[in-house]
C-alpha cells in the first residue's frame, strides 16, 4: 500500500483513490516567460518519477500540468520585447518542452494553458458570485474569504492571525485584507477578454481551479507542487473550488522542498538561478535527474557543483555495474527466482513509503556493489533485469551515457600510455597525477607483471 505525506493533515496517509486503480493528478506548472531553472525542474522531475512509479504499481494516471500563459511577468516581458504575450508564452512553452524532453520528463496527459480556459474561468467566477463567495469592485472581482469557513486549513494558518498581521494598503477596494483577486479589470495595453464585469483577465489562482475541474472533475486524488505554493496559491485554489462545489476538492496534497544556493532559495528574484539548459550542458540529463531524485522530495536541497559532480559519479556507478554485468554474463539468460522477488520487494517497500527515493537508491547501490563482487551468472542476469525494470520510474537515459563512456575509452587508453611512459622515466609524480585524474573519472587502474589494466568503478 502506497503511503504519502498529505500536507493537509501533516501526516503520512495510505493512498486510497476515488476510482479503483486510477489516479487523477494535477501539478502546478511554470509561468512561461523565460527558460526554466533547476528549481523549476524539481517538481517536474520528482512528480514525473512519482507518476511513473504509480504506473509501475498498476495505476492508470491522468496527469495534468498547466502553463500559466498570462500574468504580469509575461505582460512585462512581452512589452519589453515588443511582441504579443501569446508569442512570448508560445516560445517559452516550446523551450519548456525541449528541457523537459531532455530531462526524460514524459508529457502530461493534459497541458492546459490559462488563455485557452478563459470562458471556463468566467463561468467559475460567475458561479462563486451567485453563491455569495465573490464580489465586484470597479471591474475587479474578489473572493470573499470570510464566507469560506475552512480557509487556512491547508497551510495550517489561522485567518484571524493573518488579518492581524496584514498590511493595510492605500486605495484597497477589498472588504477584507485576506480576500484575493479572481478577475482583474483590464489596464491599458494589456491583453483582455470580455466578461460580465467588463474587459479584464483572470487572477492567478483561479486558473488551476477552473482547468482542473474541466479536465479532472470536481474532485481528484493528488494535487502537487512546490511548497512555496502552499500559501497563498494552493490555499486559495482550495477555497475557490470547495466554495463552488461544497465537496472535498483534493484527497492528497504533495509538496516538494525548495532548492537553495548557499542556503538561499533558488529564484529569479534573488538572482541565483541556474538554468536547466546550462545544467544539461555541463552535467548532462542523467546527473541532473540523479541529483533531483537523490534527496527525499520533501527535503530542501542545496545546489552546487560538488553536489552535481557527486550525482554524476553516482549515476556512473550504475552504468559501470551494467557494463560489468554484461562483460561477466555475455548473452546468458535465465528465469527470475526468489532473488528477484526479494530485491523487488525491498525497492517497492522504499518507494511505497512516501516515495522515499534516497532509500530506493541505497537499495540500488547495494545491488551495484553486489554486481561487482558476484560471479553468479543467474544472479547477475536478474540484477541487470531489475535495474532496467526500475528505470521505468527512475527515468535515466542509459543510451546517452553508454555512448559517451564508450567514446571516452580511447582517451583512457591514451592516458594510461602517458602514465606508463612517465613511470619508465621515473617521473612518479606525474604518473600519480594521471592515476588520480583517472580515478576522478571513475576509472581504476591496476598494474601487474602483464601490464596495466583498467575498469570503471
Ligand atoms: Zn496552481
Amino acid at each position: 500500500m502506497i503511503r504519502i505525506t498529505n500536507t493537509l493533515s501533516g501526516k503520512k496517509e495510505e493512498l486510497r483513490t476515488l476510482e479503483p486503480n486510477r489516479v487523477k493528478m494535477y501539478v502546478c506548472g511554470p509561468t512561461v516567460y523565460n527558460l526554466i531553472h533547476v528549481g523549476n525542474a524539481r517538481p517536474a522531475v520528482v512528480f514525473d518519477s512519482f507518476r511513473r512509479y504509480l504506473e509501475y504499481r498498476g495505476y492508470s494516471v491522468t496527469y495534468t500540468q498547466n502553463f500559466t500563459d498570462i500574468d504580469d511577468k509575461i505582460i512585462n516581458a512581452s512589452n519589453e520585447e515588443g511582441i504579443s504575450s501569446k508569442a512570448l508564452s508560445d516560445r517559452y512553452i516550446a523551450e519548456y518542452f525541449k528541457d523537459a524532453c531532455a530531462l526524460g520528463v514524459r508529457p502530461a496527459t493534459f497541458h492546459p494553458r490559462t488563455t485557452d480556459f478563459v470562458q471556463e474561468i468566467i463561468e467559475f467566477v460567475k458561479d462563486l458570485e451567485k453563491k455569495g463567495f465573490a464580489y465586484e469592485r470597479n471591474g475587479d472581482v474578489y473572493f470573499d474569504v470570510s464566507e469560506f469557513k475552512n480557509y487556512g486549513e491547508l497551510s495550517h494558518r489561522n485567518p484571524e492571525d493573518m488579518r492581524a498581521g496584514a498590511r493595510i494598503e492605500v486605495n484597497e477596494a477589498k472588504d477584507d485584507p485576506l480576500d484575493f483577486t479572481l478577475w482583474k479589470a483590464a489596464k491599458p495595453n494589456e491583453p483582455s477578454w470580455d466578461s460580465p464585469w467588463g474587459k479584464g483577465r483572470p487572477g492567478w489562482h483561479i486558473e488551476c481551479s477552473a482547468m482542473s475541474s474541466s479536465l479532472l472533475g470536481d474532485s481528484f486524488d493528488i494535487h502537487a507542487g512546490g511548497n512555496d505554493l502552499i500559501f497563498p496559491h494552493h490555499e486559495n485554489e482550495k477555497a475557490q473550488s470547495e466554495a463552488r462545489t461544497a465537496k472535498k476538492w483534493v484527497s492528497y496534497w504533495m509538496h516538494n522542498g525548495m532548492i537553495s544556493v548557499k542556503k538561499e532559495k533558488m529564484s529569479k528574484s534573488v538572482g541565483n538561478i541556474f538554468n536547466v539548459r546550462q545544467a544539461l550542458k555541463i552535467y548532462g540529463a542523467n546527473a541532473l535527474r540523479m541529483y533531483l531524485l537523490s534527496k527525499h522530495y520533501r527535503s530542501p536541497i542545496e545546489f552546487s557543483s560538488e553536489r552535481m559532480e557527486e550525482a554524476k559519479a553516482s549515476f556512473k556507478r550504475i552504468v559501470n555495474a551494467l557494463e560489468e554485468i554484461n562483460k561477466k554474463i555475455g548473452d546468458f539468460s535465465c528465469k527470475e527466482d526468489a532473488f528477484s522477488h526479494e530485491w523487488r520487494d525491498r525497492m517497492i517497500e522504499a518507494l511505497d513509503d512516501d516515495f522515499n527515493t534516497p532509500q530506493a537508491f541505497s537499495t540500488l547501490f547495494e545491488m551495484v556493489k553486489l554486481a561487482h563482487s558476484s560471479d553468479d551468472k543467474e544472479k547477475l542476469y536478474q540484477m541487470k533485469t531489475l535495474i532496467m525494470e526500475w528505470n521505468y520510474f527512475f527515468g535515466f537515459n542509459f543510451e546517452e551515457s553508454s555512448s559517451s563512456s564508450s567514446k571516452a575509452e580511447p582517451f583512457i587508453e591514451e592516458l594510461i600510455k602517458l602514465r606508463n611512459e612517465a613511470r619508465l622515466r621515473k617521473d612518479y609524480k606525474q604518473a600519480d597525477k594521471i592515476r588520480d585524474a583517472l580515478k576522478s573519472l571513475n576509472v581504476e587502474i591496476r598494474d601487474s607483471a602483464q601490464g596495466t589494466t583498467w575498469r570503471w568503478i
